[in-house]
């Protein structure tokens, strides 16, 4: 029995990263998705909406949990029993940057193995930063994002025009 990791900043969560949930879930008997909290970045959600809107999507998930962590995401996989991160490519210099990473993750846990999965070609081109300018001039994000994801972004974006 194989347990993975989905770790991420997923602010906010996409249909891209939903993909890839789906498609690891498949392969996994279980998967946690885990919210990377890094303090030092303030994000258009908080780390614990993020949860929220995660836990709201992926509860019809089985074999989905989901969760936070501030501490180093190789610690958490052991500590959880999980031998794999999974994680999205959508490019070259994506593949580049996540290469780096699963090398400085190997040598903190040679006992934890990553595993790249590439992007549906219909996501290709979605990312949250993208998103979240977007939600800024209005437009529209039904192609990008779940429904309630999409209110939350606008009812964020009104919040945050209004302070
Ligand atoms: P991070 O800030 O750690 O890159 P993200 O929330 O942006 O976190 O992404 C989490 C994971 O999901 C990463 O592995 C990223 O490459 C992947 N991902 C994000 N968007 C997509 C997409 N459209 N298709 C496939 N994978 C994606």
């Amino acid at each position: 029995m194989v347990k993975a990791v989905f770790p991420g900043s997923f602010d906010p969560p996409t249909f891209g990263h939903l993909n890839i949930i789906e498609r690891a879930r498949g392969i996994f008997e279980e998967l946690y998705v885990v919210v990377a909290v890094n303090r030092q970045k303030t994000g258009l959600f908080s780390p614990e909406e993020r949860l929220g809107l995660l836990q709201e999507l992926l509860a019809p998930y089985g074999n989905v949990s989901v969760h936070l962590c501030d501490s180093l995401i190789v610690n958490f996989a052991r500590d959880h029993g999980c031998r794999v991160l999974v994680r999205g490519v959508r490019s070259v210099p994506d593949f580049s940057y996540e290469f780096e990473l699963s090398i400085l993750n190997k040598g903190l846990d040679p006992g934890i193995e990553t595993i790249f999965m590439p992007t549906d070609p219909k996501y290709f081109v979605l990312r949250s930063s993208a998103i979240k300018e977007l939600a800024a001039f209005d437009g529209d994000l039904t192609n990008m994002v779940p429904t309630q994801v999409a209110e939350a972004v606008r009812r964020k974006v009104r919040e945050e025009n209004r302070g």
